[in-house]
């Protein structure tokens, strides 16, 4: 649920070239050349992705075009894996994106095919229609909708999501446990339809649950700098170091991350600031000694 900048468009026409070739296996020769003719079929339909945003159509799975050129650049996505020829994409692909755009939990090591390669075969090896992706993300998207499925998910590359909240977390403590709750904020002002699409993200992804999982390791990454702030300023301190944290990564990531919006919550939940925080998160006596001293 984060926009990557769309990849570079400067290789399409050689990566086609150097990866949809006639190759000799067992003495005979496979496979077929692709003609500057091809190129620039491909390339058209590549700009045609571009001009509907990425949107499924007929024409995009190629139905037009020689069956071995299709078959052949639905396999050349194999050469993207290390060591082959079209490494280079992959390599570009991941460059600069840390986290998975989808969840925004762990590092992207897959590549999705938003329109899936099954079915779209001329797009199998087109750098826009490559999206950086963690496995759970991947995994998920694919057992749900199938290898052939449409997900109506958003485009990371060109579905440029506004500036507002969307992603909205109810926070509360319950027996000494903190209780959070991901949705999706459908009254959001964003663009027709795309709320439910970002729902349909969400519950596809099982980010409600994935969100759960990591809240306490997060939380406690932060509790020294919560007892400190308590300590000198009480509540007050504690609100501010959730709101500095907040911003920070607001900054570093994106607003409608998990994580600030988690922190936001909890700035507003006063039964934590108010040293709730400490009960769920306790330190050692002897560190609050030293801290006094
Ligand atoms: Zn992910």
């Amino acid at each position: 649920m984060k926009n990557l900048p769309p990849p570079s468009r400067d290789s399409d026409s050689s990566d086609l070239r150097k990866s949809v070739r006639r190759y000799k296996y067992r003495k005979k020769w496979h496979g077929h050349d692709i003609t500057d003719n091809e190129v620039e079929q491909i390339v058209a339909l590549y700009d045609q992705y571009e001009a509907d945003s990425g949107e499924a159509s007929d024409s995009l799975k190629g139905e037009r075009l020689q069956q071995i050129l299709c078959e052949m650049i639905h396999s050349a996505y194999d050469k993207t894996q290390k060591k082959r020829i079209l490494y280079s994409l992959r390599e570009r692909l991941f460059k600069g994106v840390e986290l998975c755009p989808s969840c925004g939990i762990g590092a992207p090591y897959e590549l999705d095919h938003h329109l899936p390669r099954s079915i779209f075969k001329p797009l199998a090896i087109h750098a826009r229609n490559l999206i950086p992706m963690c496995h759970p993300c991947n995994n998920k998207k694919k057992e749900v909708f199938g290898e052939e499925g449409i997900t109506g998910f958003l485009h990371p590359y060109y579905n440029v999501l506004p500036n507002v909240e969307f992603l909205r977390v109810v926070v509360s403590i319950q027996d000494e446990a903190l209780v959070v709750y991901f949705s999706i904020d459908t009254t959001a002002a964003l663009p027709n339809g795309w709320a439910e699409k970002l729902l349909n993200q969400f519950d596809t992804l099982n980010l409600d649950d994935r969100y759960q999982q990591e809240v306490n390791t997060y939380v406690t990454s932060h509790a020294a700098s919560l007892h400190v702030n308590y300590k000198q300023s009480g509540q007050e301190g504690v609100r501010n170091i959730l709101l500095l944290q907040s911003q920070f990564e607001t900054t570093a990531f994106h607003r409608n991350h998990w994580r600030p919006v988690l922190l936001r919550a909890l700035a507003d939940l006063d039964e934590f600031t108010d040293g709730g925080f400490a009960v769920i998160y306790p330190i050692p006596e002897s560190m609050i000694e030293d801290m006094e001293s």
